[in-house]
């Protein structure tokens, strides 16, 4: 079932892009495995998904530990400074960071280590209060004060629209965000200036997100099942 589900939406990825004249290699599939266990992960990966995505550090650190070392992992929950170094170590790319002070903890653990993280800035495009996110107002100001941490690389940003069962109500929050995105490209504040990662699109809305320039899609429950 897992391998039909994630082969349905790679197709569905591919056939997505090629309408919008995009190239389909540059989309990622992140396979959301919260409350999914380890036998379900194997499945994915057997399947050849190699990218999974965790909302707790906690929770996901059993099995990054236990599952192969060639998956990528990103963190996309909600990050506590306390947790954020252990963040750091077992995660390929924070795609959630919207606080100075996690940054700057997460970038203390890379110098410490001698290597560079790639991390993504979260964007509170629908601007709910009980969000997580930078405002888009606050956007340049906390990109600038990003720079002076030379440890992590800011490869893109991240949004989560606010939900709604009809997917074409995300399409002008995930339009914005690929507008600031391209704003601060031009500003020289991502790490490489050629093409910033937009993760954007969930199971619900992942192909109005690729139809709006999403370059990596986040589906949990189109590939595992409802979370219970
Ligand atoms: C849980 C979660 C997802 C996946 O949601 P589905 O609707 O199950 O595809 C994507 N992004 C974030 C940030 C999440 O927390």
């Amino acid at each position: 079932m897992i391998c039909s589900n994630i082969n349905t939406i790679k197709k569905t990825i591919t056939e997505t892009a090629l309408r919008c004249g995009r190239d389909p290699s540059e989309i990622t599939l992140v396979a959301v495995s919260k409350r999914m266990d380890t036998a379900k992960i194997q499945e994915a990966f057997q399947c050849g998904q190699r990218c999974f995505g965790e909302n707790f550090v906690q929770e996901a650190r059993e099995k990054i530990e236990n599952l192969d070392p060639s998956i990528a992992w990103h963190f996309i929950g909600h990050l506590q400074s306390n947790k954020a170094m252990q963040a750091a170590r077992l995660f390929t790319m924070i795609e959630t960071v919207d606080r100075l002070k996690i940054a700057r903890a997460l970038n203390k653990y890379a110098a410490e280590h001698g290597k560079y993280l790639d991390i993504l800035v979260q964007v509170n495009v629908g601007l709910e209060n009980q969000k997580s996110g930078i405002k888009p107002e606050d956007g340049e100001k906390f990109m600038k004060d990003l720079t002076p941490l030379n440890n992590l690389k800011i490869k893109g940003l991240m949004t989560m629209p606010p939900y709604s069962p009809d997917p074409e109500k995300s399409r002008p929050h995930f339009r914005a965000l690929k507008q600031i995105a391209a704003e601060f490209q031009q500003k020289g504040f991502f790490a490489d200036n050629t093409s910033a990662v937009l993760s954007m699109g969930m199971t619900s809305d992942y192909i109005v997100a690729i139809e709006e320039g999403a370059t990596l899609v986040r589906v949990g429950t189109g590939i595992f099942g409802k979370r219970t």
